[in-house]
């Protein structure tokens, strides 16, 4: 088979690294080739690989590159996707398989991509009667290569109901520089529309009573602010009217699985939301309960037994593994652009807009419609879509209702589906950290059509309640003071996320617009390799 250069340089300091125990972060960009080589270290270390990610978009790459080495493959996608009878949306607790009675599996081999396989599957459990998602769940342990989602692997309940040794497997987690938010995948959310909903699908009405004295109590708690604030006293329920809301599940789930029609049962997020632990914020009209850091998820990699490579495009320094993630590991930091003293991939081009800024003291109208202005002239010139990424909705708003352009601005329901149906040259306006500026890939015969990035602002995180009690938090376990690591090492990786989705391969080539007169510092130029931006002003 044939290796690009840096797959043949780097292949035995990578093994030899993990020989000795150490995890491995592999810093390198999109289309370098990162999937195949981090199978051929896996097979050649173990000779078996557990590929972590974080959306489903990413199993096909691995399914394709395992088959190109001839390696067996298997994947796991939730219960609510895998289960003949139910809807994507259901929570995996909603599908009672103990009454389902297909709850059996069968060998399987996966010999097409994997939602091509699933579809089948689903259908031949259904008309042949065996479940496909516990037939997958078995299949694990006879492949060589197998893909989980974040969850699987990260929240320990769900590792451990996998049944499986990840010793004896090289474990990949891609996209690793999202571990700073694993604490998100327990996150919980209780608001208006929720509670709505749960009462229309109950009939008791002692439930249905309880749920309206807690609508009026959440209406007074969740605020519209688009930022975390610290809610102490937040609505509460008895132990005894808690045991109601369990029974009154426990009879729809029961009910559902009977008539093979699973949908969301909302009752399970509130039971749920009270039976995490957490902190409590009001976010945008919701009330939000998490964990502030994601120790409890992250402390898996630091098993000795468990050989790791994290792999990103876009990964944090090394003093943030450490000092942030508590990485208590030797780590063998791993950057191949460095390593190779070239370019693995695509180029960028840089203009830096000097009369603008998102800093919170000059927010005025005046400010969004220079920006809207800048706009404007960024998608006249502009050779395919125009990706413009923003700090926060709210900014993201101001600007775009004075756009009057092609567009699609993202707001919660978003899809990346929405952008893919986008017929004519368009502006899509995306929120840093989102599904969009961080997900999107429009290509076409493997380059991008993506030919301008604006970064309208610099994304800075809001500085709120959740931010400084993380910092606290994180300071607590490792003595460190982190608060200005997390903020700017936050919104340098959102930056170069929104980068990077018009960067997909070696040969792409794209115009970065920096409208914030805060990226002209050498940080900022040299973090982002934009060291002689042309500078404009309107
Ligand atoms: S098919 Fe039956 S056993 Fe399988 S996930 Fe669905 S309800 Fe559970």
């Amino acid at each position: 088979m044939d290796l690009r250069d840096w797959q043949i340089k780097l292949k035995d300091k990578v093994l030899d690294s993990l020989k000795r125990g150490f995890l491995v972060a592999l810093n390198s960009p999109t289309g370098s080739g990162k999937t195949l080589f981090s199978l051929i270290v896996g097979v050649e270390l173990k000779g078996k690989v557990a590929y972590i990610v974080r959306t489903h978009n990413e199993y096909y790459p691995v399914y394709r590159e395992s088959k190109r080495l001839g390696k067996s493959f298997s994947f796991l996608v939730s219960k609510a996707l895998a289960c003949p009878f139910s809807t994507a949306d259901v929570n995996p607790e909603d599908i009672k398989c103990s009454s389902c009675d297909i709850f059996s599996s069968i060998p399987i081999k996966v010999d097409d991509y994997p939602f091509s396989f699933l579809s089948k599957l689903k259908k031949e459990g259904e008309d042949e009667g065996f479940c496909p998602y516990y037939s997958l769940l078995d299949s694990l342990s006879n492949s060589d290569v197998i893909v989980l989602t974040y969850p699987y692997f990260f929240i320990p309940r769900l590792r451990e109901a996998l049944g499986l040794d990840f010793s004896q497997y090289v474990v990949v987690v891609d996209e690793a520089h999202n571990l700073d938010r694993l604490n998100e995948l327990e996150e919980r959310k209780l608001n208006l529309t929720i509670i709505d909903r749960a009462i229309s699908q109950v009939s008791n009405t002692t439930v249905i009573e309880i749920l309206r004295r807690l609508k009026e109590e959440v209406k007074k708690k969740a605020l519209p602010e688009e930022k975390y604030i610290l809610v102490q006293d937040y609505p509460k329920l008895t132990d005894d009217e808690l045991e109601i809301i369990k029974e009154e599940y426990e009879a729809l789930r029961e009910k559902m699985i009977k008539e093979k029609r699973i949908k969301q049962i909302y009752l399970n997020n509130i039971i749920k939301f009270y039976e995490t632990e957490g902190k409590v914020f009001s976010y945008k009209g919701s009330l939000i309960k998490k964990p502030i850091t994601p120790e409890k998820y992250i402390s898996i990699l630091n098993d000795p037994s468990l050989s790791v490579i994290l792999m990103s495009g876009t990964l944090q320094s090394k003093e943030f593994l450490r000092n942030v993630l508590g990485i208590t590991r030797q780590i063998e930091y791993i950057d191949t652009e460095k390593e190779m003293k070239k370019k693995l991939s695509g180029t960028i081009d840089c203009i830096l807009a000097l009369d603008v800024t998102s800093a919170y003291s000059l927010r005025t109208k005046e400010m969004w419609k220079k920006y809207a202005s800048y706009i404007l002239k960024i998608f006249y010139q502009a050779k395919g879509y125009v990706l413009a990424v923003f700090p926060s909705y709210s900014l993201m708003n101001e600007v775009m209702k004075l756009v009057n352009l092609p567009k699609l601005v993202e707001d919660e329901k978003t899809s990346l589906e929405d952008v893919y149906k986008l017929k004519e040259k368009s502006i899509i306006a995306a929120v840093a950290r989102g599904k969009l500026s961080e997900g999107i890939e429009l290509t076409k015969d493997g380059k991008s059509l993506i030919s301008d990035v604006v970064l309208v602002g610099i994304p800075y995180p809001a500085v709120d309640d959740y931010l400084k009690l993380q910092a606290e938090e994180i300071s607590k376990i490792t003595g460190q003071d982190v608060k200005d690591l997390l903020i700017n090492t936050t919104a340098l990786i959102a930056v170069k996320q929104a980068i990077g989705r018009a960067i997909r391969s070696v040969n792409d080539k794209a115009n970065v617009w920096l409208l914030d007169k805060r990226y002209d510092s050498i940080m900022w130029k040299t973090k982002i390799n934009c060291l002689n931006p042309k500078k404009i002003k309107l």
